[in-house]
């Protein structure tokens, strides 16, 4: 079975450096607290907490992408003094691996193709004799690595039969 998935995978998520965001109400009776972006007082009546620190919803940005992390999954990446969404450090921090047909370098936030213990490039999977593309669901064959379509893997057995390969 073909399975489609993005590049993050378990490996990755133990040194993910991710941090949890909380949207606080602000008593109307107690100080202010500074915001750790713009150093301004927060006068909002919510602000966010996160990193230990406090932030107008406006001011908690990813530095990539200028989204409001407040409104995004409630959590942030941070790396190099950067505060990321999980998007952006996915994309610039996260590595899957390489691709079994092309072995070049698949981004974590690249969609791939796995199949038992490899990944691959969408544009890679394909049959690596007849060039068929497969869908989610197809089936197809994995033999000494190569993936082969039922097709092709039906008749190299044929083949084999009459004329076994020697490696
Ligand atoms: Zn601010
Ligand atoms: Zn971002
Ligand atoms: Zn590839
Ligand atoms: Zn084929």
């Amino acid at each position: 079975m073909v399975l489609l998935g993005t590049g993050a995978g378990q490996p990755m998520q133990k040194r993910e450096k991710s941090f949890g965001i909380q949207m606080l109400s602000v008593q109307p009776d107690t100080k202010p607290k500074g915001c750790a972006g713009c150093n301004r007082k927060i006068k909002d009546r919510y602000l966010l907490k996160a990193l230990d620190k406090y932030w107008h919803e406006d001011c908690l940005k990813c530095a990539c992408c200028d989204c409001r992390l407040g409104e995004v999954g409630s959590t942030l990446y941070t790396k190099a003094n950067l505060i990321l969404c999980r998007r952006d450090y996915l994309r610039l921090f996260g590595v899957t691996g390489n691709c079994a047909a092309c072995s070049k370098l698949i981004p974590a936030f690249e969609m791939v193709m796995r199949a038992k213990e490899n990944v691959y490039h969408l544009d890679c999977f394909a049959c690596q004799l007849c060039n068929q593309r497969f869908c989610v669901g197809d089936k197809f064959f994995l033999k000494n690595n190569m993936i082969l379509c039922q097709t092709d893997y039906e008749e190299g057995l044929m083949k084999e039969g009459y004329a076994p390969q020697v490696r």
